[in-house]
């Protein structure tokens, strides 16, 4: 089996190096690109597993690269870990606006950094056409049923309104990813549903009511969102 590949996009060369060493201990090819321009180069050369991707870069946007390697049919799939500075939660929402997959604010821990990688790759090898199937979480205890559009908790149906339980859906499709109010509202229009950006509070503070103690498993991400408690879905027996 081949090693999986990490490109490094940092300007700090200490940091830059520190990380490398790391994600090398760990077992990962990792390679380092100090410009924007040189990443986009490596990425078109030899697209990695994944990027971490440092946003405040000399010579191009930290979020532009992750819009290139969006919009491109052929990189889509490249996971996307951003490094912020700390407290700049606007650009988090932008970046998972943009399909960044995971975040870090510095200075972050390497271990804690070589954990998200490893996340990364295993949720983009577990990504399946999404078939509206029913989603057993928390061990079983919570399920989801989309297509007859029934919530449970321990067997008992819970009763949700059509905005709660689009917003429930929504989340736990990718437990451990975070989820923007804006992305939230636009998954719950789908439904018909009219909802502001004030009002998914309101309505996930309803949720989490309804689902008791398992309402805890829907975390708030301060300035940036909500998302599903990850290693709920597969770890519980
Ligand atoms: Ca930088």
């Amino acid at each position: 089996m081949t090693r999986p590949t990490v490109l490094i996009v940092e300007d700090e060369r200490e940091i830059a190096d520190l990380v490398q060493f790391h994600l090398q201990r760990a077992g990962f090819d990792a390679s380092i690109a100090h410009r924007g321009k040189a990443a986009l180069e490596f990425i078109r050369k030899t697209p990695p597993d994944v990027v971490v991707l440092d946003l405040m870069l000399p010579d191009l946007d930290g979020l532009e690269i992750c819009r290139r390697i969006r919009a491109s049919d052929e990189h889509r799939r490249i996971g996307v870990i951003m490094v912020t500075a700390k407290g700049d939660e606007a650009d988090v929402v932008a970046g998972i606006e943009l399909g960044a997959d995971d975040y870090l604010s510095k200075p972050f821990s390497p271990r804690v950094l070589v954990a998200r990688v490893k996340s990364v790759l295993r949720r983009s090898a577990d990504a399946k056409p999404a078939a509206p199937r029913r989603i057993d979480l928390a061990g079983g205890r919570l399920g989801v049923d989309p297509e007859r559009h029934v919530t449970t908790i321990d067997g008992k149906p819970v009763e949700l309104t059509l905005t709660e339980f689009g917003m429930l859906h929504f989340l736990a499709l990718r437990p451990g990813f975070v989820r923007t109010r804006d992305q939230i509202i636009t998954a719950v229009h789908g439904r018909n549903v009219v909802l502001s950006s004030r009002t998914v509070d309101v309505h996930m503070t309803a949720l989490r009511r309804k689902m008791g103690e398992l309402g805890a498993l829907i975390e708030t991400v301060r300035g940036v969102g909500y998302r599903f408690a990850e290693g709920d879905a597969a770890s519980v027996e």
